[in-house]
């Protein structure tokens, strides 16, 4: 049958979505919004909804045989991950990782790959129509320090190694995609971007992100991460990250023969005192937020006063107003601190206070109402899985805090122990995983019947 005919017919077929979600999900029990205004114009227009575009789709013999090369990728999926994982990627580190990920998209059958300034490897599938652009993005670093030992060991269908799940089975999975649109020569309209970014992880700072959605870069219309452990996750929102790293600074002295003068470690007490007196005012109702001092250090000897006293804060929230607002009471009570200390010392030189940003990801709302959402909620039921929407620190973040349509989905098989060094990835079902990013990625990206 042809798609259209399949969309038409599926429309007519399709009831309404209702999202059930977990605890941290958006809570609505209303129809979704595009569903039901496509209802009630399908009588009179041709209207895809999100769940029969996406059954449209999945029924696709093209699809269906892009599904079976998928799941026949399974052994060669496997020692792509090991190779992957056994190049070392700490975030300012992930050039060798990045290198060999571009032979990889060039084997894939991607003549257009190329690095950008700072590191992202980026593969164009060109479109049909060329007129919107939808990435698809991975993150290539991984926690670890250079010399940690990241040989993959396996038991049964477990494998351990750091970094073997996030990301690295991410990464895998765009090859994975990449493999069977070219051996089905799917096209789209939209061009594709296959990404495998760096910096997501750490002081990182989503490094690579940022810089695709920079000011004056090619415009990327609508991004697809993939991250995350499982099948049904769905990132749609942003929570936002501040983070700092405060100094006071002073002459210092003697415990005894300097009694009197400004003490760097009693300003930070008072600032933080200040800080954490206040900052409920905005954590404690609304939208989750949340502020912590994770770091302390600074001083010379039990019989000095320190020169120098350092802390590292880290303060987070979903919405832009609330982390905007614990930010602005952070930075007074750390001027607060400061200028309480100056004023109770007896003699001496003032002391000074410099506030470092180490850390940047914006926050912002995401709209689970988006036909982006949507068509990945109806990618991930029509493989009877119930989607756990939420928000989260995400490579996302960049393009939601912009307003611009971004999820983050999840990498699919098992994954325990993410960030430690007994990290293992399970394989288990994880065709579904690439499956479904397939059916989201035909969808936003507007698949072309052959
Ligand atoms: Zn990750």
């Amino acid at each position: 049958m042809p798609l259209r005919k399949l969309l038409m017919t599926a429309i007519f077929a399709a009831p309404l979505i209702s999202v059930s979600c977990q605890e941290n999900a958006i809570k609505t029990a209303e129809p979704i919004a595009a569903e039901a205004n496509a209802s009630k114009d399908a009588a009179t227009r041709i209207q895809r909804t999100p769940r029969a575009t996406v059954a449209a789709l999945k029924r696709h013999e093209t699809v269906q045989a892009a599904f079976a090369d998928i799941e026949s990728h399974r052994q060669e999926n496997i020692e792509t991950l090991i190779e992957l994982t056994e190049i070392p990627a700490p975030p300012f580190k992930e050039d060798k990782r990045g290198q060999h990920l571009s032979k990889l998209f060039k084997a894939a059958g991607i003549d257009d790959v190329k690095i950008d300034e700072v590191g992202n490897v980026i593969a164009r599938r060109a479109g049909t129509k060329g007129t919107r652009t939808v990435a698809i993005v991975a993150h290539i670093d991984t926690v670890f320090p250079i010399e940690t030992e990241v040989k993959v060991r396996k038991d049964g269908d477990t494998y351990y190694a750091p970094g073997i799940g996030d990301n690295t089975q991410g990464v895998v999975l765009m090859l994975s995609l990449v493999k069977a649109m070219q051996a089905q020569n799917i096209e789209t309209e939209a061009d594709i971007l296959f990404i495998g970014n760096v910096g997501e992880e750490g002081l990182g700072d989503l490094r690579g992100v940022k810089h695709l959605y920079r000011e004056g870069a090619e415009p990327i219309d609508s991004m697809i991460a993939i991250d995350g452990g499982g099948n049904g996750g769905l990132v749609y929102g942003a929570v936002g990250s501040y983070r700092y790293r405060v100094t006071f600074k002073g002459r210092g002295g003697h415990s005894w023969g300097d009694f009197g003068a400004a003490n760097p470690h009693h300003a930070l007490a008072r600032a933080i005192e200040n800080f954490a007196q206040l900052a409920p005012e905005v954590t404690s109702e609304g939208e989750r937020s949340s502020f912590s001092v994770g770091r302390i250090g600074g001083g010379t000897s039990v019989n000095s006063i320190p020169f120098e006293s350092w802390m590292e804060v880290d303060m987070r929230s979903g919405e832009v107003a609330k982390i905007d607002a614990i930010d602005a009471i952070f930075k007074k009570a750390m001027q607060d601190g400061l200028d309480e200390e100056n004023a109770a010392r007896k003699h001496g030189p003032e002391l000074s206070v410099e506030i470092k940003s180490v850390g940047l990801r914006p926050a912002g709302k995401g709209d689970p109402n988006s036909p982006l959402v949507q068509h990945a909620i109806a990618a991930m039921e029509s493989f009877d899985l119930q989607p756990r929407l939420g928000i989260s620190s995400t490579d996302a973040n960049i393009p939601i805090s912009l307003g611009k349509p971004a999820i983050t989905i999840g990498r699919g098989g098992i994954s325990r122990g993410a960030h430690g060094l007994d990290e293992s990835w399970e394989d288990k079902d994880s065709h579904v995983a690439i499956q479904i990013a397939l059916l989201t990625l035909l969808a936003e990206a507007g698949f072309v019947e052959p």
